[in-house]
């Protein structure tokens, strides 16, 4: 029997969001349904509803999200019913060319739910954003999008594992492969950012120096865990990057803005054989341009980092011991628990820079 829950849907091209009935089907083969417990307001929700992902509206919003499995259909083994699970867009299919290199987290066949969710009455299909769809008390995703984790946490806190702080942790971790005593810079300060400086110091850096336009931004990345921040509105950021360690430059440079200039300001910020890692999402008209000898006579190692390189089976589990350790302040991202009807609202105070994390609550 399909059921009908409340959803947030984008209905056109930045058209304000609302809540909608939204009728999930049971669960076939490989498939699940978890009752959503919390879901965080993430930019890629907004670039949805802007228009900027896809034109394949509406969207059912929301992919940051924890919950409890409800049922699964026929042949599923990777959860049971009461399992508390983090819900991740990046269930692997194992049988790719990444997947059987064993490079899963370049996984390009990842699974979602086959089955479609729908708009009661109409009947119109919804497209789930990151094929999740989790601003809706129940969501219907592929069994292998569900990581099991401990119970023990709360649900506001481990859903934020499913996007932007496992993205701005494993940029660090993962792909930038901090070590002890790296120096570390992390451009941008917004959730992603904020994840990497605490990722770096997870990882043992012994600089992180934190850069924006924005004080207020700087003043959180220094209680998330940077030791030295650059305001880049005042100061030339390389220049100041360069005086913080030495004169040398960072090991690791973390851009997480996505543009341009704060690429090219990563890109000279590093020392000689550091790396560049741009976990920032630019968008389709921006275009790099740097002297191919300074990309050849620096040396090191240009890398971009799609969802932290993250495997989930892997690294949530991971993240959320940590955490239950008091080595990783999760709630500290959590700036506000809202209502499942206050999305909109919660959009316009991101946009503001008001807050690092919007999370609903069920
Ligand atoms: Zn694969
Ligand atoms: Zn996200």
């Amino acid at each position: 029997m399909s059921q009908e829950v409340r959803g947030v849907i984008a209905p056109g091209k930045d058209e304000p969001v609302r809540v909608e009935t939204v009728v999930v089907p049971d669960p076939g083969p490989g498939e699940a349904v978890v009752r959503v417990q919390a879901c965080g307001v993430c930019h890629t929700d907004l670039h949805y509803k802007q228009g900027g992902i896809s034109d394949e509206y509406p969207f059912l919003l929301g992919h940051e999200a924890a919950g409890v499995v409800e049922s699964v259909g026929a042949g599923t083994t990777e959860v049971e019913p009461g399992d508390f699970v983090i819900l991740n867009w990046r269930a692997v299919c194992g049988q790719c060319r990444a997947c059987r290199r064993g490079r899963p987290w370049y996984c390009f066949d990842t699974h979602n739910a086959r089955q479609a969710m729908t708009l009661a009455g109409s009947g119109t299909e919804l497209s789930p954003a990151l094929g999740i769809g989790a601003f809706a008390e129940k969501t219907l995703v592929a069994a292998g999008q569900c990581t099991k984790v401990d119970p023990d946490v709360s649900p506001a806190v481990a859903g934020l594992l499913g996007c932007g702080v496992m993205a701005g942790i494993g940029a660090a971790v993962n792909t930038g492969q901090v070590g002890r005593g790296d120096t570390v810079a992390v451009i941008g300060c917004g959730g992603v950012g904020d994840a990497a400086v605490v990722g770096a110091r997870l990882a043992g850096a012994s600089r992180v120096i934190a850069v924006d336009i924005d004080g207020r931004k700087l003043t959180q990345a220094e209680s998330m865990g940077a030791t030295h921040t650059v305001d880049s509105s005042a100061t030339d950021p390389v220049e100041a990057i360069r005086e913080l360690t030495g004169g040398f430059g960072a090991d690791v440079v973390i851009e997480a803005v996505g543009r341009p200039e704060t690429y090219e300001q990563a890109f000279y910020a590093r020392d000689l054989a550091g790396t560049v890692v741009l976990v920032g999402v630019p968008t389709p008209e921006m275009r790099l341009e740097l002297p191919l000898l300074d990309v050849f006579g620096r040396g090191g190692s240009l890398k971009s980092s799609w969802y932290g390189d993250c495997l989930p089976s892997r690294d949530f589990p991971m993240l959320i011991d940590l955490h239950r350790q008091g080595r990783l302040d999760l709630e500290k991202f959590v700036t506000e628990r809202i209502a499942l009807d206050e999305v909109e609202q919660a959009f316009d105070r991101m946009h503001a820079g008001d807050v690092l994390r919007s999370v609903v609550v069920f």
